[in-house]
C-alpha cells in the first residue's frame, strides 16, 4: 500500500470564456519498496514559478527533503509541470520518468527512462493516457488504503473541464478523440478507484459525478 498526498494543488481560471491555466499540481507519493524501505516519488514537477525552496517547504511536513525523491513521473511535458526537474535530477537524486524526451538537471546530467506502462514501485502503476499533449501522456494509479486513487494529470484538469466535454474543443480534432478515450477507458477499466486527483483543481470522485449527472443513482 502506498500514500498520497498533494504538496500543490493546481488551479485553473476563466477569463472570458477562455481559460487561463494557473499552477499545476504536484504530488508526493510515499510508497514501501521491493527492498522493504519506504521511499518517495513525485508526480509531476511545477512550474516555473516554483522554486528548490518551495519544494522543500512542501515536504517539510512529511520530515523529508528533496534529496529524499527517488523518482519523478512527468504526466507529460508541458512546462507548468516539469520544471523542478531541473534540481532534483542528478547521479544521487532523482530518475525521470516521462514521455519520450530527453530531461536535463541543471548540471546538464541526464537521468531519464520510459518505462511501459504497469508498476513501476509497489502500489504504484503507470498507465498510458495519451491525448491532452500527445500519444507519451501518461497517468499514475495508485494502491491506497482507501483504495485506487489516480492522479491524472491534464487528462481532467478539473471535475467541471470533465463535466463538461466542451473543455476539450480547443485541442486538436486528434487530441480530442484520444481524451475522450483515455477518459473512458480510465472510468470504465477502473470503476472501484476511490479519487481522482487532476492536473489543475481539487480532488474528486468520479461517483459523485456521475450521480451529479443522474447516470447512477
Ligand atoms: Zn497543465
Amino acid at each position: 500500500m502506498a500514500q498520497v498526498h498533494v504538496l500543490r494543488e493546481g488551479s485553473l481560471e476563466y477569463v472570458d470564456g477562455s481559460s487561463v491555466i494557473k499552477p499545476a499540481t504536484v504530488t508526493l507519493v510515499k510508497y514501501r519498496d521491493f527492498d522493504y524501505h519506504d521511499k518517495y516519488l513525485l508526480v509531476d514537477a511545477g512550474g516555473s514559478c516554483d522554486t528548490l525552496d518551495d519544494l522543500e517547504g512542501w515536504l517539510d511536513p512529511y520530515n523529508i527533503t528533496s534529496k529524499d525523491i527517488h523518482k519523478i513521473i512527468l504526466t507529460h511535458n508541458h512546462p507548468g509541470h516539469k520544471a523542478l526537474i531541473r534540481h532534483i535530477g542528478s547521479p544521487e537524486g532523482a530518475m525521470i520518468y516521462g514521455p519520450d524526451y530527453t530531461y536535463c538537471s541543471c548540471f546538464g546530467h541526464e537521468y531519464h527512462a520510459r518505462e511501459d506502462q504497469g508498476y513501476i514501485v509497489p502500489g504504484v502503476m503507470l498507465l498510458d493516457t495519451p491525448g491532452h499533449e500527445g500519444s507519451g501522456d501518461r497517468s499514475v494509479l495508485v494502491n491506497t488504503p482507501e483504495g485506487l486513487v489516480g492522479i491524472v494529470g491534464d487528462l481532467m484538469f478539473n471535475s467541471e473541464a470533465y463535466k463538461n466535454p466542451n473543455s476539450t474543443r480547443k485541442q486538436y480534432p486528434i487530441n480530442r478523440k484520444d481524451i475522450i478515450s483515455s477518459r473512458n477507458m480510465v472510468i470504465n477499466d477502473y470503476p472501484d478507484m476511490v479519487k481522482i486527483i487532476p492536473g489543475h483543481g481539487q480532488e474528486f470522485k468520479i461517483e459523485d459525478i456521475l450521480r451529479e449527472q443522474k447516470i447512477i443513482s
